[in-house]
């Protein structure tokens, strides 16, 4: 019996023992726990509208002596600049599909801006929701639907509207007044002041209008650039004479497919600055118009009236016109992005005077490129560099070294799984990018993508961009525009970086040629894209009728 007591009394000390062990040993793992949840990185992503990587200051573009974006160029200073950083399918909504979901439009489904978006897919902020974060997205969702995975939000209906825009509330929809790009930061501000939980890390997605058409800037920036000549692209007048049929049969010219009216406000009869017709108000621009306040209204009246008249006394034709034309475009485009770069200096003092500013990563980026006059174009949709190519700056204070430059090829398919990654939330296997992260702690990965794949798909729709898919490479492009037959462009990157020298079929470049088609078959393989790419006669006649 005593031995049975002695038993007991020393197996209880080992139990107490244990559990004093285990207390001892849980208690730190779980402050631990609970303080790596606590020290998880907030997400401020700043994403603009149609933002060519050529007009940041940083991306050392053609544009650079203007020095539009001294915040963001501040950004790259402090963080990393992603200089081969492309989108798979480059327009507004697929774009943010891509994001969204990060699987390729094929795959998340919204392939044309004419589609809808399926909110009840799996898409990164509702993993982040489950992984702890806060979510909010304010602006541009350009996705249709109301947008799931966010904790709050606010976005235009549509593309919106640069003055006293609407916006679609969890609740109602409400007019604010004042330009988009500060309506959008300022539900942003009040969201970190207001609506924030303390307790938990946020993921915050600012999504400017700007700069996209009608490029209507900020009353306070429009005297910008009005003493000076944007200098022009270097294919301003560019006459595509070596490319597929394509880029000769579009609808994207400053020459003849931008609107004096409806692009760049100009005044073409007597009153135009007074009572319009019901058709001209029923255009974009105009429509705009019609809700400014008086005072806005005259402001912006007094802006552009002289130069109007300067305009039509000067009776400009031919390349004069197209200059006069591009000089307009370009100064209102850039002041546009003027509006986006003070956004992201106000957020990012709003970050400090919170005490956020340490712990947050912030990003910019834009949802692809844009012709800025580039092959005498504007818009986007193709696979050449100036649409292909997105800005992508990221700043992660403590983790990435200052003022470093990215050379590894990134695309918005790698974001969502970038996210999950950055809250320590898994990566589902059905996402077809990859997590920029390991770049971003300046890591040297020799398993890092050699190429990317791109697919376009909106045709026939406005401005006229055959449906085309590619490869690109670090040094070369080949891309198949196949609805018309089967029309091929193949660019050396590194010796004609304007792409102006097609080599598709030259003898001396067939093997490369070869090479570069079986990769791009891998690549269909790999991201399974099996849409259809038959030719379609339908079209064929319209298009031959345009050659
Ligand atoms: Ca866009």
């Amino acid at each position: 019996m005593g031995g049975r007591c002695l038993s007991f009394g020393l197996l209880s000390l080992y139990i107490m023992k244990i559990i004093s062990y285990l207390i001892i040993c849980l208690i730190p793992l779980t402050i631990y726990g609970e303080n790596r949840k606590e020290n998880r990185p907030n997400i401020l992503f700043v994403f603009s509208d149609d933002h060519a990587p050529h007009a940041i200051g940083s991306y050392n573009g053609w544009l650079k002596e203007i020095n539009p974006t001294p915040a963001i160029d501040k950004l790259a200073e402090s963080g990393m600049i992603f200089v081969n950083s492309f989108c798979t399918n480059s327009i507004c909504g697929p774009s943010r599909a891509v994001i969204q979901t990060g699987k390729h439009s094929h795959k998340n489904g919204f392939m044309n801006n004419g589609n809808a978006f399926d909110w009840n897919q799996q898409t990164f902020p509702k993993l982040l929701q489950k992984a702890g974060y806060q979510t909010a997205i304010y602006g541009k969702s350009h996705l249709k639907g109301k947008p799931l995975g966010y904790d709050d939000w606010a976005v235009l209906p549509g593309q919106g509207l640069y003055y006293n825009p609407d916006l679609i509330f969890p609740d109602k929809k409400r007019r604010i007044e004042g330009h988009c790009t500060d309506v959008v930061t300022n539900l942003a501000v009040e969201w970190l002041n207001q609506k924030r939980t303390e307790e938990k890390p946020f993921l915050l997605m600012v999504q400017h209008k700007a700069p996209h058409r009608s490029w209507m800037p900020a009353l306070r920036h429009l005297p910008l650039y009005d003493d000076i000549e944007i200098p022009e692209p270097p294919t301003l007048f560019d006459k595509w004479t070596d490319n597929a049929p394509g880029a000769r049969q579009q609808e994207l010219e400053i020459d003849r497919h931008m609107d004096l009216n409806y692009d760049l406000f100009v005044d073409l009869t007597p009153g135009f600055h007074q009572e319009r017709s019901q058709k001209a108000q029923d255009r974009s621009a105009w429509r705009n118009m019609k809700r400014m306040t008086p005072n806005q209204i005259n402001t912006w009246r007094s802006h552009y009236k002289p130069k109007d008249a300067a305009f039509k006394k000067g009776k400009l034709s031919g390349k004069d016109l197209v200059r006069w034309k591009f000089q307009r475009y370009a100064k209102n485009y850039l002041r546009c992005v003027k509006g986006v770069d003070e956004s992201l200096h106000t957020l990012q003092e709003e970050l400090r005077k919170l005490g956020l500013d340490k712990n947050t990563i912030v990003i910019y980026s834009s949802d692809q490129g844009f012709y800025i006059g580039d092959h005498g174009w504007y818009d986007k949709r193709w696979m050449y560099e100036e649409s292909l190519k997105m800005p992508l700056i990221v700043k992660w204070p403590g983790t990435i070294k200052a003022g470093s430059k990215q050379e590894e090829m990134v695309q918005n398919l790698d974001y969502a799984q970038t996210f999950l990654d950055l809250a320590g939330a898994p990566q589902p296997k059905d996402m077809q990018g990859r997590s920029i992260v390991p770049l971003l702690k300046g890591e040297k990965l020799d398993n890092w993508r050699k190429e990317i794949y791109y697919h376009y798909y909106e045709y026939p729709s406005v401005h006229m961009v055959p449906r085309h898919y590619g490869i690109r490479t670090n040094r070369y492009k080949l891309m198949h525009f196949y609805e018309f037959g089967d029309e091929w462009e193949m660019y050396d990157l590194k010796k004609d970086p304007d792409e102006v020298t097609n080599l598709y079929g030259k003898e001396e470049f067939l093997e490369l040629q070869k090479s570069l088609k079986k990769r791009l078959k891998n690549l269909q393989k790999f991201y399974d894209d099996q849409s259809d790419t038959s030719v379609r006669p339908e079209y064929i006649e319209k298009y031959r009728k345009k050659s």
